[in-house]
């Protein structure tokens, strides 16, 4: 039988198609090969009947993994201390994953006031839709998630800072209560990125970790701003699988060139986040001295709210600690939003635009007063615009900020 798929086909053009020739397995290079598949051929029926697509012992179609596939997840578990991975198509779509996977009809789900906007907008949409309720809690207050679990909460979604506002929660407080209270909680950690601090081993002796790491890839993995996927990332074998089993069931799927570009920009995560850190605090710091600032929102400044976990949590044995390149200043209430969306216009090296983590430094003004339950205590009035720290040299990004601040925020 292995014979007969041997024999040479009359016609050049099947011949091509059934070619033999192999070329020789050894090769090897810095970037691994980009394997690309919706079939996945088996040996023999009795192979194909037999074959296990859930635990990464072999390859049953594309949609269930590829060995390029398999190495990023690999790679991803080697930077945040995970130890099963599925990626899934964006950051949100890790997000709704989770959620889809644990919750069902009857069940609650909590999350952070300042939580991802999206995250938001799917538990008042579809999961409010399949009878699943869910309630907003501070995270600088662990006392409100406490009172909030009942006996219907299944998941509690943490965020570390939150993404525009940059609260910085007791990440450690509210991951005792969810473990006091036996319920899971799942840590979007987009931010963290794996390098800020280690979300399975928050005291770094192995007795305190969150249950399930989300992340945008699209945004530090990625680093090129040209890249949509996510992964949701575990330490429990069951868990993963009830992860994995409705990953397969939702029909999501990675292509392998995005893979392959993942795979190409995460040796470099390291430099580029501490890089991109350095030029945030760098900016972040020349807007505490300007008059125009009412507040600069920064997990690793005195004046943001939650610095003092950013610090227990970030700034192990005395370093100085990491922090994404990502920040808010808070313009003082006496300048109306037309300027400082004019302030926002007028920069050239700033680009405006959503997303962060990739080369190009980004601008975005935001409406908190519309994004949550009620004005933040924490927060000072004014208008919040929110910056991205890309690749560019800090000096060159500060005078770009002077500029706009001269010419469109001026001193009364
Ligand atoms: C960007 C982002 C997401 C969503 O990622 P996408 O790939 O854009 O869907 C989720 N959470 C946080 C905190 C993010 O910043």
């Amino acid at each position: 039988m292995a014979d007969m798929k041997k024999i040479i086909p009359a016609h050049s053009v099947t011949h091509l198609i059934h070619h033999p020739y192999q070329p020789p397995g050894e090769f090897d290079s810095p970037q691994p090969g980009v394997f690309k598949a919706s079939t996945v051929y088996f040996p023999n029926v009795a192979a194909m009947r037999q074959r296990e697509w859930k635990n990464k012992s072999g390859y049953t179609y594309g949609l269930h993994g590829t060995p390029t596939s398999y190495l990023l997840e690999e790679r991803l578990c080697a930077l945040e201390g995970g130890l099963q991975c599925v990626l899934v198509p964006s950051g949100l779509a890790a997000l709704s994953t989770v959620a889809l996977a644990l919750l069902k009809t009857g069940d609650e789900v909590l999350l952070p006031d300042n939580a991802y906007g999206p995250n938001k907008a799917l538990a008042e949409g579809e999961l409010k839709s399949f009878g699943i309720t869910h309630q907003f809690y501070d995270p600088l207050n662990a006392a409100d998630l406490a009172d909030r679990i009942n006996d219907r909460t299944r998941l509690v979604w943490l965020e570390a800072p939150g993404s525009v506002s940059m609260e910085f929660p007791d990440l450690l407080a509210l991951t005792r209560i969810c473990k006091d209270n036996n319920v899971l909680c799942a840590l979007d950690n987009t931010w963290g990125a794996g390098l800020a601090f280690k979300p399975f081993d928050l005291l770094g002796d192995g007795t305190l970790g969150v249950d399930i790491s989300a992340h945008a890839l699209t945004k530090y993995p990625s680093g090129g701003g040209d890249v949509l996927m996510g992964s949701v990332m575990t330490r429990d074998p069951a868990l993963h699988l009830k992860i994995k089993l409705c990953h397969m069931r939702l029909g999501l799927g990675v292509a392998a060139n995005d893979v392959e570009a993942v795979l190409r920009s995460l040796p470099s995560i390291g430099i580029r986040y501490k890089t991109q850190d350095e030029t945030g605090r760098a900016l972040a710091a020349w807007f505490q001295l300007q008059p125009q600032c009412a507040q600069v929102l920064h997990p690793a400044f005195p004046e943001s709210p939650g610095h003092e976990h950013w610090r227990s949590l970030c700034e192990i044995s005395g370093k100085t600690g990491l922090a994404a390149g990502l920040f808010s200043v808070m313009l003082s209430p006496q300048y109306a939003q037309s300027q400082v969306d004019a302030f926002c216009d007028h920069l050239k090296l700033f680009k405006i635009g959503y997303s962060w983590g990739g080369p190009v430094s980004l601008v975005v003004p935001y409406d908190i007063g519309a994004m949550r339950q009620a004005w933040p205590t924490h927060l000072k009035s004014g208008t919040l615009v929110r910056f991205s720290t890309g690749l560019e040299t800090a000096a060159d990004l500060i005078d770009d900020l002077q500029q706009s601040l001269l010419a469109n925020l001026p001193l009364s």
